[in-house]
């Protein structure tokens, strides 16, 4: 697994619901996540870091 970045979402960012369904209405209540890549089989993980 190879780190993706920190994703920031902004105020607005409705399209996460309609995206992703719960868990896009999860990241739009935390606003922040970093994701995870792996280049072997292009796995994508999603984790939300405590806000600090
Ligand atoms: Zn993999």
């Amino acid at each position: 697994m190879q780190f993706g970045g920190t994703l920031q979402l902004h105020e607005g960012t409705r399209m996460w619901p309609v995206l992703m369904g719960n868990i896009g209405e999860l990241l739009v209540d935390r606003r922040r996540f970093e994701t995870f890549l792996c280049s072997g089989c292009g796995k994508v993980e999603f984790f939300m870091p405590p806000d600090p």
